[in-house]
């Protein structure tokens, strides 16, 4: 896309966000009628996921041509992502322990909802099994990310392994990942009218802003701590990459539109076709556009990790329950573990929060204080998580020209 396009494209959308809070918020029950507008958008990237992702990867590892390079990229993506997700953890608990959001709130328990309460039961372990799909299409039609990736790496080690005979398979996969990525230009021009309805009409859901504003009200400390956590985890990320890549501020710009995108779908998933989109037109090294962020999308989730510490100390707070030192690292393991085991869509990381909870004993019940504001710190957790593996991605183009 063109450097002008772009930036017509990405005022565009940043308008579609403005207004689209503006009208959600006053006219929010109107709204409702453009929901199917944002529900097109959405279908539409997600349509992308799952042929992009298996061409991507698959494409992107071939490309390295030999197993010790792999290794390389691997070790690094790996290593950034673990370590910004532990630093996330950490902010969130730095800030819930200053901020004490939900200390003297006395809450009640309130009802668990069915999506969780059917998770009471998922451990670690679950995570782990999660990895190998005894059937491909079935995960497919799921959405479940990661066991795509995992065989797509497998399968692209084997093709090199190959030789001459997997080079015809490997040219296929490349020119599939070419055609995806020009469709997903194409659904960018969408995006304006798609980023609007989405904003709009889940604001006419919650029935516009004056019935949420009584909502935040209860925990509006906890939107404060979830907000200034991710602010600072987005700061520490921004050096990084400044540090690191040697990048800066031209490169947030040109990661704005996936940002956008993914607060209005609040799901890292449907925005990876903009993450990659984005990050290739950032000139960023393939391999890591194809490799990095696919990985990224589903296992790094910066946002989601810091959302979770701090949401389990707030119902700590709430309950008048004390965490010691002890409780707060096991709140720190789990809580990195719990994020990489959440789905990147909308509202998974309250379910994966279950682990957690269950970790330090609190009662799951605490998660439907959490409700209400939920869909909204979703938004900024996601966009959080974009970035993360935004950052991600020139991170590793910058160690791989090193190499
Ligand atoms: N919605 C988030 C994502 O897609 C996951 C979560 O925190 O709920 O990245």
């Amino acid at each position: 896309m063109q450097h002008k396009h772009a930036l017509i494209l990405l005022i565009s959308i940043a308008t579609g966000v403005v207004i689209g809070i503006f009208c959600g918020w006053f006219w929010g029950k109107t709204m409702l009628k453009f929901a199917w507008l944002g529900e097109l958008f959405m279908n539409a990237l997600k349509m992308m996921i799952i042929p992009l992702i298996i061409s991507a990867v698959i494409s992107g590892i071939a490309s390295m041509g030999d197993a010790k390079k792999l290794g390389r990229l691997g070790t690094i993506t790996i290593f950034y992502y673990l370590s910004t997700t532990a630093i996330a953890v950490f902010i969130g608990l730095v800030v819930v322990n200053l901020i004490q959001p939900g200390v003297g709130l006395k809450l009640g328990v309130g009802e668990l909802p069915e999506s969780i309460a059917a998770k009471e039961d998922t451990g670690i372990s679950d995570i782990v099994l999660s990895l190998v799909s005894p059937n491909l299409v079935a995960s497919a039609s799921e959405m479940q990310l990661l066991p795509l990736i995992i065989f797509s790496i497998i399968f692209a080690v084997a093709l090199i392994r190959l030789g001459d005979r997997g080079v015809s398979a490997i040219k296929f996969f490349e020119s599939v990942n070419d055609a995806m990525m020009t469709i997903v230009t194409w659904i960018m021009y969408f995006a304006p009218i798609g980023i609007f309805a989405l904003i709009a009409g889940r604001f006419g859901k919650a029935g516009g802003g004056e019935a949420f504003l009584i909502e935040v009200k209860a925990v509006g400390w906890h939107m404060v701590t979830v907000l200034s956590g991710l602010a600072i985890h987005f700061a520490v990320l921004f050096a990084i990459l400044f540090f690191i890549s040697g990048r800066g501020w031209s490169y947030l710009l040109g990661m704005l539109r996936a940002l956008l995108t993914a607060f209005a779908t609040a799901s890292s998933s449907a925005t990876l076709p903009l993450t990659m989109e984005c990050a290739h037109e950032n000139k960023v090294d393939e391999r890591a556009v194809r490799f990095t962020i696919p990985l990224g999308s589903t296992i790094n989730m910066d946002g989601t990790a810091l959302y979770e510490a701090a949401a389990v100390m707030f119902i700590a707070q709430g309950y008048g329950i004390e965490m010691g030192f002890t409780q707060q690292s096991i709140i720190f393991i789990t809580a990195t573990l719990a994020a990489i085991g959440a789905a990147g869509i909308p509202e998974a990381g309250l379910v994966t929060m279950v682990i957690v909870l269950q970790a330090v004993g609190l009662p799951l019940e605490g998660i439907s204080l959490l409700l209400a504001v939920d869909w909204l710190l979703d938004r900024f957790r996601t966009s959080i998580n974009v970035w993360g593996d935004s950052v991600g991605a020139a991170v590793v183009h910058r160690l791989l020209q090193k190499a």
